[in-house]
């Protein structure tokens, strides 16, 4: 992976998930040094929890740049522990196979990767240690507060940066040129960005989701109505019913299995990768189910069932603070439901443009900021409030599908197909910074001539 020269800017991220992270890989490739904080205290905390997660080949590209010492890609190294499949197996509900999507055409954009999260998220994280020269990471450390103040000096720019409570209960005030703030759903910054009292709290979106992960022995290999899962190596099914999908995957030569399913939230579940379900309550929406769904979900060992809220935000009028030297990124900018299969890899697109913005402004460093944080707003904010809105669209295919009628799923069962479209998936998020880069520079400078960047084409 190339290095461009140090651009002597100060870049503080704010949460090491995917968008923080990879926003750290991607400044540091372009010369800026990073202090990235997180309030949980090691690495391990964060891959404890959490189940399956998506790239699609839009957001797997990056992981593609990131070679390791020994030449191996991240990509690569992903590959090893993720699902081995390229289709996916439609169902009705009752029992009967409808359909095989085939996601072989697919490979001319990129991979397709899907794999246990923390498993995934170790590999980022390990290719962040072999930056250690440009990214600082500072775990245990939970910021309180964002500012972005003008301290009166001539030609200065604004102070930016963060207030942090450190593990020993210390308050501390760290600066530096921007922030990017990548604390997920219940982000603080955005009451900053979004100039404030309060931060609305995001919506019930009516929906929450069972999903559970463990290993396929002795259970799920021994029954006969679920051995077929996993005794061919990795598979991947989808039951398709009223208001109802629910989605299976085997893993890792099938010793590992993984089910998810929406139901209808009743409202009495929080939001949180932690919040335990009960097996009975689950099956409880699965009335009338057939006996593949019905075993998956009674042969889910004690402690392994999660019932996660989808919670829905309207979607922000900016991404950016009044002064431009903060930045929303990942899900606190743009929460996502998983029917987009999106919300990962819009979080790595996020991190790679941020960095190609900075490293297309040639200006002096009070305008490098607000500048290419202003471009990486106006680059992102279309495409992924369309990626959102796909995640609603296949929901609707999927929970309304009209099976009977004349032009039904069972007369056209591709209805049932997700939507796989080369405008999201073929997307190259750093080619098309570069590419728009004059127009959107233009635009910019239409609407704050003072500003006046130069792009460096
Ligand atoms: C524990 C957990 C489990 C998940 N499991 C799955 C899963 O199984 N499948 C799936 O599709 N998606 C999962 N997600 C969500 C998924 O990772 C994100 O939707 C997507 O990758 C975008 O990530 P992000 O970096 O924007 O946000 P997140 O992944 O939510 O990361 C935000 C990070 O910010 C840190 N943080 C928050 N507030 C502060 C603060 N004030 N100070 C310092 N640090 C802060 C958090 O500790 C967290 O590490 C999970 C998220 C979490 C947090």
């Amino acid at each position: 992976m190339t290095t461009s020269q140090p651009s002597g800017l100060q870049i503080l991220i704010v949460g090491a998930g995917f968008a923080g992270l990879s926003a750290a890989i991607e400044c540091a490739r372009t010369g800026h040094k990073v202090t990235l904080f997180d309030k949980v205290s090691s690495i391990d905390e964060i891959t404890r929890y959490g189940d399956i997660v998506s790239f699609d080949p839009n957001g797997s590209r990056a992981f593609q740049k990131w070679v390791f010492p020994d030449t191996s890609s991240v990509a690569e190294r992903m590959e090893e522990i993720s699902r081995q499949t390229d289709w996916l197996d439609l169902f009705h509900y009752q029992g009967e196979f409808v359909t095989r999507q085939s996601f072989v055409e697919e490979t001319k954009w990129g991979r397709r990767i899907n794999g246990h999260r923390g498993g995934l998220h170790r590999l980022v994280y390990e290719f962040v240690k072999t930056r250690r020269e440009e990214v600082e990471v500072r775990w245990g450390v939970r910021v309180v507060k964002y500012f972005e103040e003008s301290d009166g000096a001539e030609n200065e720019g604004p102070q930016v940066g963060v207030v942090i409570k450190g593990p020993d209960g210390k308050m501390e005030k760290v600066m530096g040129d921007a922030v990017l703030a990548a604390e997920g759903v219940r982000s603080r910054g955005r009451k900053l960005v979004l100039g404030l009292e309060e931060d609305e709290q995001p919506k019930s979106s009516g929906y929450a989701v069972y999903r559970a992960w463990f290993p396929s022995e002795p259970v799920i290999a021994k029954n006969p109505i679920t051995k077929h899962l996993v005794e061919k190596g990795d598979q991947h099914e989808g039951y398709i019913g009223p208001d109802i999908h629910f989605l299976v995957s085997s893993i890792k030569g099938g010793s590992e299995i993984n089910w998810v399913f929406t139901h209808i939230d009743d409202g009495n579940i929080e939001e949180s990768w932690q919040f335990p379900g009960r097996p009975e309550e689950a099956l409880a929406y699965l009335e009338g189910w057939c006996p593949v769904v019905r075993e998956l979900v009674k042969a889910t060992p004690p402690g392994r069932l999660i019932d996660y809220k989808l919670v829905y935000r309207e979607p922000l009028p900016k991404f950016v603070s009044p002064k431009g030297r903060i930045a929303l990124i990942g899900d606190a900018a743009h929460p996502f439901l998983p029917t987009s299969i999106q919300g990962a890899s819009q979080s790595i697109e996020d991190g790679t443009v941020v960095a190609a913005c900075f490293k297309r402004v040639e200006m002096s460093k009070e305008q490098v900021v607000p500048t290419a944080l202003k471009a990486y707003e106006k680059l992102r904010y279309e495409i992924v409030h369309k990626a959102q809105a796909m995640g609603l669209k296949t929901r609707e295919r999927w929970h309304k599908a009209d099976w009977d009628g004349p032009e039904g799923v069972w007369k056209v069962p591709e209805k049932l197909w997700l939507l796989r479209e080369e405008w999201l998936l073929g997307f190259d998020a750093e080619g098309d910074t570069y590419k728009r880069w004059p127009a959107i520079v233009k635009e910019l400078q239409r609407k704050d001539d003072s500003h006046r960047p130069r792009g460096k084409l």
